[in-house]
């Protein structure tokens, strides 16, 4: 793989691996996140600057959903084409999607039963790569692992690196960029989720936002 020249800097901010690339630069997440409370959401000034979608993360004792899909809301005025959210149950990750309307993924959510885990991500996309459907939508996740991606901007050598993963048998299930690093922060990924992020965001050129999360980590 070509190497990008990138060194991003420690991005961990709770239990969960934060990055901001900027514009051509790398910034911390102090400037990319407002914290609120347990949440943290992607500050005005960059999701206006990068483009319109939403990111949401709780981390607390009580299940995470509904301050989610209350960030979410509150997050609908900068437009978006899909939405969805992620969290972590006992060990295990799940992942609900839906095109259109947070409200759309309210009734999914409320369909499925809902989730209860503690700790969680969710995403209003506004497509670059691929297009609009649920398939698309974040978060996106790894083959392997249980690692969940949700993403604020563009991988600019998506191709490059998708030809890389899938010569190693990846098989990709949308056409976004943002799987591209899903898959490739699940390659590089040998017990320590935070390394295999750093690890990745040296391969990646490119602006972008993003929150990980590993099911084999929860605590990371
Ligand atoms: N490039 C990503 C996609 O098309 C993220 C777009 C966004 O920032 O919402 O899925």
């Amino acid at each position: 793989m070509r190497r990008s020249g990138l060194r991003p800097r420690v991005p961990v901010v709770g239990r969960s691996a934060i990055y901001h690339s900027g514009y051509g630069r790398l910034v911390p997440w102090e400037e990319t996140f407002d914290r609120v409370g347990g949440l943290f959401r992607l500050n005005n000034r960059l999701a206006e600057g990068l483009c319109m979608c939403g990111i949401v993360g709780y981390i607390g004792t009580k299940p995470a959903q509904s301050y989610l899909l209350e960030g979410l809301k509150r997050l609908e005025y900068r437009g978006y084409d899909s939405a969805g959210i992620a969290t972590i149950e006992n060990g295990k990750l799940t992942v609900i999607r839906s095109v259109g309307r947070v409200s759309n993924l309210e009734d999914k959510l409320e369909d499925s039963g809902g989730l209860r885990g503690t700790l969680g991500m969710c995403h209003t996309r506004w497509a670059t790569h691929g297009g609009v459907t649920e398939f698309n939508a974040h978060p996106h996740v790894d083959d392997k692992n249980g690692i969940a991606v949700v993403h604020n901007g563009i991988i600019e050598n998506y191709a490059a690196l998708k030809t890389y993963l899938e010569d190693k048998g990846h098989v990709f299930k949308s056409q976004t960029d943002t799987e591209v690093l899903a898959m490739l922060i699940g390659e590089l990924y040998d017990g320590d989720l935070e390394k295999a992020v750093q690890s990745a965001l040296r391969e990646v050129t490119g602006a972008y936002a993003i929150v990980v999360m590993c099911e084999k980590e929860p605590n990371v």
